[in-house]
């Protein structure tokens, strides 16, 4: 069996060992004679499964006590209606800072049900970059003020968190939850597809501060109601059972190779090779201010997009897939989550390097 080193935006690679262990406990969970799939989501098995993630997840990530960890199904664009629907709370409007192409459908999906006051956009820059907290036109009276501290296509990511007073910070961490530790408690509410760096599709992470539950817009769909679903443990219906399954293998995983301190060195380290090479090459570029570069999405283009498939078929045949950048920006993409070994993105540089020498 060979793997590739897959640099897929999302589904993205998993940690081999999680895949390794899943294999394992397919047919028979700890001799429960069943896999996890089949389990009753209401069973002793499955339950102790489910709040096994939530602890490690907790302990990962360092949630307080009092904020609540969903486990829900519709991924992060279900949350972009969710959000105004469950936190508006009486309130006419809310803040959204505009920083790409998931900031905008999360801004697009609010206007249906809200004001939606911009209170930065970098759009004119073709969001190279991120807005400094100066910058930021808040409205003390917005019901919460939105972001997306990393945008998965333009791999844009802020530098910081930004400061909002008493107004509650809402996240879209779906492309960088869990690349480092974050303080929790500075946050309102955290979101995140899992798809990219906590398992496999299916699954979305919610972590709530409790006291922003329980008030929502009339018509509020039952399944989209965060006080349903905290009080429900998130089984108000069937959950996606194995994704939940994969993601608490993945937390226990990240906490033996030494936790988000551990990741965010790796990270740092992985990134800055690759954003090294690219800056030290006259055939690939990255438009992105240095500061607000992401640490897990890393587009790059050639100096020659006619050379743009040749790089492509070529990276391939050595093992390096998905580098396609998305539809909407065109040239390439390398996604560098956790699961992305070192070894995988030197081996990038150096195809980068040779494939640069041959072509110039
Ligand atoms: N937000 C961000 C930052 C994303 O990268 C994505 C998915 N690529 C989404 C939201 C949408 O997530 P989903 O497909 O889980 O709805």
């Amino acid at each position: 069996m060979s793997r590739v080193y897959n640099f897929s935006a999302g589904p993205a690679a998993l940690p081999q060992e999680v895949l390794q262990q899943a294999r394992d406990e397919i047919l028979d969970w700890k001799k429960s004679g069943m896999s996890v799939m089949e389990m009753s989501h209401r069973g002793k098995e499955f339950t102790s499964i489910a709040s096994e993630a939530e602890s490690g997840l907790r302990e990962l990530m360092g949630i307080p006590d009092n904020y609540k960890v969903m486990f829900l199904q519709g991924g992060a664009s279900s949350q972009f209606s969710a959000i105004p629907m469950n936190l508006l709370r009486g309130k006419a409007g809310a803040d959204y800072i505009n920083t790409g192409t998931w900031s905008k459908k999360a801004i697009s999906e609010a206007k249906r049900y809200c004001e939606v006051n911009i209170a930065a956009s970098t759009e004119d820059s073709n969001f190279t970059t991120t807005p400094a907290q100066t910058d930021l036109n808040l409205d003390p009276d917005a019901a919460y003020v939105h972001y997306t501290p990393n945008e998965t296509i333009q791999g844009v990511e802020f530098p910081y968190i930004p400061e909002t007073g008493d107004v509650p910070l809402i996240a879209d961490m779906s492309s960088t939850i869990l690349s480092r530790p974050i303080d929790v408690s500075k946050f309102g509410m955290i979101y995140a597809g899992a798809q990219k760096n906590i398992g496999p599709a299916g699954l979305t992470v919610v972590i709530l501060r409790e006291d922003l539950i329980g008030e929502v817009l009339p018509g509020t769909p039952t399944m989209l109601n965060y006080a349903t679903m905290s009080e429900a443990g998130s089984m108000y219906n069937t959950p996606p059972t194995y994704a939940w399954y994969l993601a608490g293998l993945v937390f226990k995983l990240l906490k033996r190779k030494g936790g988000l301190q551990a990741m965010a060195e790796i990270n740092e380290r992985k990134a800055a090779k690759l954003y090294a090479a690219i800056d030290g090459s006259e055939f690939y570029s990255n438009p992105i201010v240095p500061n607000s570069r992401s640490w897990m999405n890393v587009p790059f283009i050639l100096a020659n997009s006619e050379l743009d498939s040749t790089f492509l078929s070529e990276a391939q045949e050595v093992g390096l897939v998905t580098l396609k950048g998305h539809r909407s920006v065109g040239g390439m993409r390398a996604s560098i989550y956790n699961a992305m070994p070192e070894q995988g993105v030197e081996t990038l540089i150096n195809f980068m390097a040779d494939f640069e020498k041959r072509n110039s």
